[in-house]
């Protein structure tokens, strides 16, 4: 059946994005981009109308395309071949599962365990290489901890590996200097390159990437700022992302953020509208989890640390004024308010060297931040990037971590009400990936269950909750010009629910269906019949 030229979308309840016509009806497409906009009288006389493929909405909704501000896609991929160890209850539990695995790809094969959390087991210890070799198995296992910061390799892999012979902080030892298996931080690399020339051959991982942006494209979600962590083995490869490109294969934007600066000549935003090479990224402390988060008071689980921060700040200075001479994009990982105020200081001293970066700093996590601080931010050139999902994953943690502090915590309401630019992310694989669990959460602030109910007075309305996930981070990361609403002239990036997203409770906000996805005029997500769709 020969492709139509436009796509009539019509007679939906259309969430523009766009403030000059807020709600509408019917969209026409064509040639990748919104072509008009209006009620569905108008677009029926339209003169496009006549000859598109005409798709009924049935006031179902329809918004911009969602983007995800941070994630980590060459992770989330990896995962597709991992053994996912999160619901693992126990040691044993988990050697059964190598064993099923050994079982399915042969004994010379690679084993990759991902998402490994002990704190959920009866004895919450981290196991060892001694303790893996115990599957009696003759494959290499290596398992990534859910928070990435920590992997653990068998006797095999750590041969294997060479990192038996190999000395850099971050291996532990026992009593006898023998390495057990245990590689934290910085020490990760080594076994995840092994790993990577053994089982993750580009051929795989090109198969993984495809198939995972296709499932990010079923929620709804056409642009991925993914993030490289090299240090903590979940790099990046622009190249491949590029070959899907080429093939026509490439079903999302990617635009990604590096742990390195880029090559000194290269100004920022090398490559195209659907993927390229878009800043730099550094941390600048931990997380709440591990205590590490920096704070300007001590913890109330643990009044012996406040954190700690990763840098000097005269060397985060000349980070950043290298980076936005570059006009590259730069990304700090800030959890704490310590950290906060060390960035918002850097900030305000690259300023008064570049007094007009190209693009605003985007601040991530930005998990506890004080009041003055929020006043300080509406001064500078930055903008928010944040996990909404942290609200229910973190309701029981955030009190104990931060006692009487805790109203510190998650204020997006109090961020938006300032004027800040909030741009919604997944950090999956750590969080969940599905961007309507963030609008969820933003907009009812409960447990995952439901039942409880954390800071009720910092929740947002829809609306505002649908901008964090369309609008701003387009306006955040450059290229509002272009798309990030429904307006003419823009590219069609779309997304049609199953119902009327203003018509329900909003506790179904995350129950949602998607049935079709739209990136630069094409479906990533169902089928419209004499439509084009990604292959
Ligand atoms: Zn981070
Ligand atoms: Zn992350």
């Amino acid at each position: 059946m020969p492709k139509g030229k436009y796509l009539y979308l019509r007679n939906g309840n259309i969430w523009t994005g766009d403030d000059a016509v807020p709600k509408t009806e019917s969209v026409i497409i064509g040639d990748g981009k919104i072509v008009s906009v209006g009620t569905t009288t108008q677009l029926d006389a339209h003169p496009f109308a006549a000859d598109a493929v005409v798709h009924n909405l049935e006031g179902t909704s329809v918004i911009p395309g969602m983007s995800d501000c941070h994630i980590h896609v060459m992770a989330c991929a990896k995962g597709l071949e991992s053994v996912d160890l999160s619901s693992a209850k126990s040691l044993e539990d988990v050697l059964e599962r190598l064993r099923e695995r050994s079982k399915e790809v042969g004994p010379d094969s690679w084993i990759y365990g991902t998402m490994l959390n002990e704190n959920n087991w009866d004895k919450p210890v981290l196991p060892t290489a001694a303790d893996l070799d115990k599957a009696w198995i003759d494959n290499p296992v290596v398992i990534h901890r859910i928070c990435t910061h920590a992997t653990i390799a068998n006797s095999k892999a750590m041969e294997l590996s060479g990192l038996n012979n190999m000395d850099m902080p971050g291996i532990r030892r026992d009593a006898d200097g023998k390495p057990t298996g245990v590689l934290v931080e910085g020490a990760q690399p080594p076994v995840h390159a092994v790993l990577k020339k053994n089982l993750f051959t580009n051929e795989l991982l090109m198969e993984y990437l495809d198939r995972y942006l296709k499932y990010a494209a079923s929620f709804g979600l056409t642009t991925l700022h993914s993030c490289s962590a090299s240090s903590l083995g979940m790099e990046e490869e622009l190249g491949l992302y590029q070959t899907l490109w080429e093939e026509g294969r490439l079903c999302c934007r990617v635009y990604n953020i590096h742990d390195q600066l880029s090559e000194p000549s290269m100004g920022g935003l090398l490559g195209n509208d659907f993927v390229r090479f878009e800043g730099f990224k550094l941390f600048l402390d931990g997380s709440l989890g591990a205590r590490t988060a920096a704070l300007t008071f001590p913890y109330a689980d643990d009044p012996t640390t406040d954190g700690m921060l990763i840098h000097e700040t005269g060397e985060l200075v000349e980070k950043l004024c290298e980076a936005t001479r570059r006009g590259d994009h730069v990304m700090v990982h800030a959890i704490g308010d310590r950290a906060l105020d060390q960035q918002l200081e850097a900030v305000e001293k690259t300023c008064a060297v570049y007094p007009e970066p190209k693009h605003p700093f985007l601040l991530n996590h930005v998990e506890i931040l004080r009041p003055d601080q929020i006043k300080k931010m509406k001064k500078l050139p930055v903008a928010c990037v944040i996990q909404p999902t942290y609200v229910p994953s973190d309701i029981d943690m955030v009190p104990a971590r931060l006692g009487d502090k805790q109203e510190l915590a998650c204020v997006w309401k109090d961020l938006v009400d300032a004027g800040l630019l909030l741009c919604g992310s997944s950090d999956a694989p750590i969080e969940v990936l599905d961007p309507m669990v963030g609008i969820w959460a933003l907009v009812n602030r409960t447990s995952y269950d439901g039942m409880r109910t954390w800071r009720p007075e910092q929740k947002l309305p829809l609306d505002q909750a649908l901008r964090i996930y369309t609008t701003y981070p387009a306006k955040a990361h450059g290229t509002w010009r272009w798309n990030g609403s429904i307006t003419p002239g823009k590219a069609a990036d779309l997304v049609i629910f199953d119902r009327d997203l203003f018509a329900i409770d909003p506790t179904e906000l995350r129950d949602v269906g998607i049935t079709n996805t739209i990136v630069d005029g094409k479906l990533s997500r169902g089928c419209i019949d004499g439509w084009d769709c990604y292959r």
